[in-house]
């Protein structure tokens, strides 16, 4: 690697590049794991695509891959075409995870170098066609699949999920400053089990709601938004069926489908100022 003038080498990110057909990767991370990060790159991916986004959700999260349990791609076949990947096609978006070429129930012991050939083997042999977004699900904390990823492919930047508690902040800080090191922006801070709806109507406070967003403040970072605890959420994500998380009729009400789409919103927001940042805002000439 190349070093910059001031003898330090660069930071992996810059001098990575872009994967050819696709606009804005964005990867998603946590200091550690259940605390939904999965989820969130699922129901991120798929408020995406239904906004109009031609959407990709790559499972790089692989040493415990979600997404054929969450996206219910347990009886599809995985297809390969040419010597390359075909994603999955399900619930508006094209999907690809490791968990589709191993077998589901044995353990995924990687050691460094065959973590990161697996990660960057899914990466760059997807066929992804066209997208205006790939999100990808890391594995939670500061390891190995993160460097990898920094060095394999251009990012727009990173979303970091995080529950309101002051240890999950406490790693979550540790991940962000990992994704700088690297080069990589921060995009925003999602709160997630931000609160809970009881049967009574009240909002439960439970982990205590605001933390993630402090700690964004803290850090500098924009807030994306909060998602509610939600039994529904969990029933969905066990299901494979995450598009009954936007159905404004659901039993739970428009809290969960209002709380995807705003962070939907807000991170199409942030896309559109870091493409800024990088090109200079775009003219239009008629
Ligand atoms: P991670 O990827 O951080 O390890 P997951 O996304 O796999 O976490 O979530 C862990 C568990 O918590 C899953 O069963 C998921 O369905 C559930 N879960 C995540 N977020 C919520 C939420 N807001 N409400 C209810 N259940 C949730």
């Amino acid at each position: 690697m190349s070093e910059t003038a001031g003898g330090a080498p660069p930071a992996p990110q810059s001098v990575a590049p872009a994967l050819p057909g696709v606009r804005h990767a964005i990867a998603v991370g946590a200091g550690k794991g259940g605390v939904g990060k999965s989820t969130i790159a699922v129901n991120l991916a798929v408020a995406l695509a239904r906004r109009g986004h031609a959407v990709g959700l790559l499972d790089g999260d692989i040493y415990g891959p979600s997404l054929p349990t969450m996206l219910g791609l347990h009886a599809l076949e995985q297809a390969v075409v040419a010597g390359k990947l075909s994603p999955h096609a399900v619930h508006g978006i094209k999907a690809i995870t490791i968990g589709k070429l191993v077998e589901a129930e044995k353990p995924l012991i990687w050691r460094g170098p065959m973590a990161h050939g697996a990660f960057k083997q899914l990466v760059e042999r997807t066929d992804w066609g066209e997208l205006d977004y790939l999100v990808i699900d890391l594995p939670p904390g500061t390891g190995d699949v993160s460097l990898t990823l920094a060095q394999t492919l251009r990012l727009t930047g990173a979303v970091m999920v995080c529950t309101p508690q002051r240890v999950a902040q406490d790693d979550a800080v540790r991940a962000v400053r990992m994704f700088q090191q690297l080069g990589i922006p921060v995009l925003g801070v999602v709160e997630n089990m931000s609160w809970f709806i009881g049967d009574d109507g009240k909002e439960y406070d439970i982990f205590g709601r605001g933390g993630a967003e402090m700690m964004a403040q803290r850090l500098g970072l924009p807030f994306l938004g909060a998602v509610p605890i939600n039994m529904a959420l969990r029933a969905s994500s066990d299901t494979g069926e995450p598009l009954k998380n936007f159905d404004p009729d659901a039993a739970g009400g428009r809290a969960l489908p209002d709380a995807l789409e705003t962070l939907a919103g807000n991170l199409e927001a942030q896309v559109a100022l870091a493409a800024m940042r990088t090109r200079g805002p775009e003219l239009r000439v008629s």
